[in-house]
């Protein structure tokens, strides 16, 4: 099956719609596989926008932003014992090990090893763990280096640190070498191509090629860019088995969570398996990263044990930043409670897969006003249906603005909103043939044949057909609108299930007077 990669607008855009791992089939022999969950979204997060711009941000830990040769000694051990899920990578992985133990045995038959290894996926999948398991594993030395240490002004700097790299490492004997950030040094020459990158990717190139089997190295690259890779790189006796890591499903993150959990005091009331459900779109790093949070909350307190509620603090806090007091005035507090409101019911009324986890319009860490957080289904496929849903629940803020109080009291908080949306529907118009002209690629065209006449009026009229649907929706239902935001006044905050009850009682009243 042929790979293709939509560009970054395409895969950002899907991703944030899902903030899951998200594996679309579109159409036979077309496999999306992945690529549509590079820069992912942990939970959805749709808030409005205080003074700075909402980013769910994901913490790397351990392993990352390696610098220098490390030889594997100066570390903790690591084994394939340490790694979760990744099966796929792992059983990779396993050949190669036994061929660093015994490469006499893979020259006596013949054998031609892959020369270079390369693992593509995510941010904090594991990819650096998955190369120095294989190093601890096989018992041999680990070198590791980013990409974007050998990114030098001066031209053949970069060059004559791969190779001296490469000596270290041939000293040594068997060896993993290991190259994070390979795209920084091996982008496509035909874009932005430098002299100085050129010659670094030329070294390693021919670093590469004056490896034998007998000599028991590999080199193991890592990038989340693959499709930006100089395809040099890619062909047989360079990187010629490439290896895809990718964001975790259910049952991987279980396996990850219960690795992670295993050195910890979780009590009785703490469910690994609703973890795991609550944390569609998370790495193995984010995976972690919670429970190290939930850890320290539940040390700070020091009753012996890690409760749910620290579970529950820690998700917060890495999602959206810690709540902070409120300084808004009452007339700003009652906008951003219809803002919010605006975003939970049409969730509710359009997206109700899509479960609330926290509807506030307490100011968050992250810089927003206010905000709602929604765990999505995790889908394999994302259609037309769930496009254009998503698109109307994130401007279903700025709409419940509009209906509420009027054109002229709009605020500029809903510019992530619509920024997010935007980029939604350029997808939907320019790659995805999902808005009027399901057979045309719009992004191809415009490649091919240069302009493509009226993408950007297409975009506009599709958002502005939504923007309009959601205000409808929202003024047939206005009264569960105003009980939510009645409530968020009230209490700040609501738990999911208690903002998605009030939604639905309000809703079936209504539907019972109108009966
Ligand atoms: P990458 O290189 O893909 O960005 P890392 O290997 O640096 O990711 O992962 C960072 C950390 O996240 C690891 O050190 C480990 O603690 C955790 N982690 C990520 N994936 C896994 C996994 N599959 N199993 C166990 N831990 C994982
Ligand atoms: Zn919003």
């Amino acid at each position: 099956m042929k790979r293709l990669y939509p560009t970054l607008l395409a895969a950002a855009a899907l991703a944030a719609v899902c903030g899951v791992m998200m594996s679309a089939t579109l159409g036979a022999g077309v496999d999306f596989r992945g690529v549509l969950s590079r820069g992912l979204v942990a939970a959805a997060l749709i808030g409005l926008a205080g003074a700075a711009a909402l980013r769910p941000q994901y913490q790397r830990s351990g392993g990352g932003g390696v610098k220098g040769a490390v030889p594997q000694d100066q570390k903790r051990t690591c084994t394939f014992q340490n790694v979760a899920a990744n099966e796929q990578a792992l059983n990779s992985l396993m050949e190669l090990k036994d061929y660093l133990k015994q490469p006499e045995k893979y020259v006596k038959y013949g054998a031609r090893m892959p020369r270079g290894v390369l693992l593509y996926g995510p941010p904090g999948t594991g990819k650096t763990l998955l190369a120095r398991a294989l190093a601890g594993e096989a018992g041999v030395p680990f070198f590791a280096l980013s990409g974007s240490d050998f990114v030098e002004k001066f031209v053949g700097v970069g060059a004559s640190r791969v190779r001296e790299l490469f000596k270290k490492a041939r000293k040594a004997g068997r060896c993993v070498i290991f190259i994070d950030e390979i795209d920084a040094m091996g982008k496509k020459r035909d874009e932005a191509s430098s002299d100085e990158r050129d010659q670094t990717l030329n070294a390693l190139l021919s670093e590469m090629s004056g490896f034998y089997t007998g000599d028991g190295v590999v080199v193991i690259a890592a990038t989340n860019r693959i499709e930006m890779l100089d395809p040099a790189l890619l062909r047989p006796g360079r990187f010629d088995r490439q290896i895809e890591v990718g964001l975790p499903g259910w049952s991987e993150r279980l396996s990850i969570l219960k690795l992670h959990g295993k050195n910890k005091p979780l009590s009785e009331g703490v469910s690994l398996e609703r973890m795991a459900a609550q944390t569609v779109g998370f790495s193995g790093a984010s995976l972690e990263n919670l429970l190290n949070e939930a850890a320290i909350l539940a040390a700070a307190r020091d009753d012996g044990a890690i409760e749910k509620e620290d579970i529950d603090r820690a998700f917060r806090k890495t999602v959206a930043g810690e709540d902070r007091p409120s300084v808004a005035s009452a007339r700003e507090r009652n906008v951003v409670a219809v803002h919010e409101a605006g975003h939970a019911l049409v969730n509710r009324l359009l997206l109700p897969e899509n479960r609330l986890a926290r509807v506030s319009i307490l100011p968050s860490g992250h810089g927003a006003a206010g905000y709602n957080l929604t765990i999505p289904a995790e889908r394999v496929m994302v259609g037309k249906r769930e496009l254009e849903s998503q698109i109307c629940v994130l401007l279903a803020g700025r709409a419940a603005e509009q209906v509420v109080f009027g054109e002229a009291a709009l605020t500029a908080g809903a510019a992530n909103d619509i920024a997010r949306a935007t980029e939604l529907a350029a997808a939907m118009v320019l790659e995805l043939g999902l808005n009027g002209e399901p057979a045309v690629s719009v992004r191809v065209l415009q490649r091919q044949c240069g302009g493509a006449g009226d993408a950007a009026d297409g975009c506009r009229a599709l958002l502005r057909r939504l923007y309009d649907e959601t205000g409808e929706l929202i003024k047939q239902n206005i009264r569960a609108l105003d009980r939510l935001a009645e409530r968020l006044l009230e209490a700040e905050a609501l738990d999911g299930e208690e903002a998605e009850a009030v939604l639905d009682a309000a809703l079936s009243n209504d539907r019972r007077e109108s009966a």
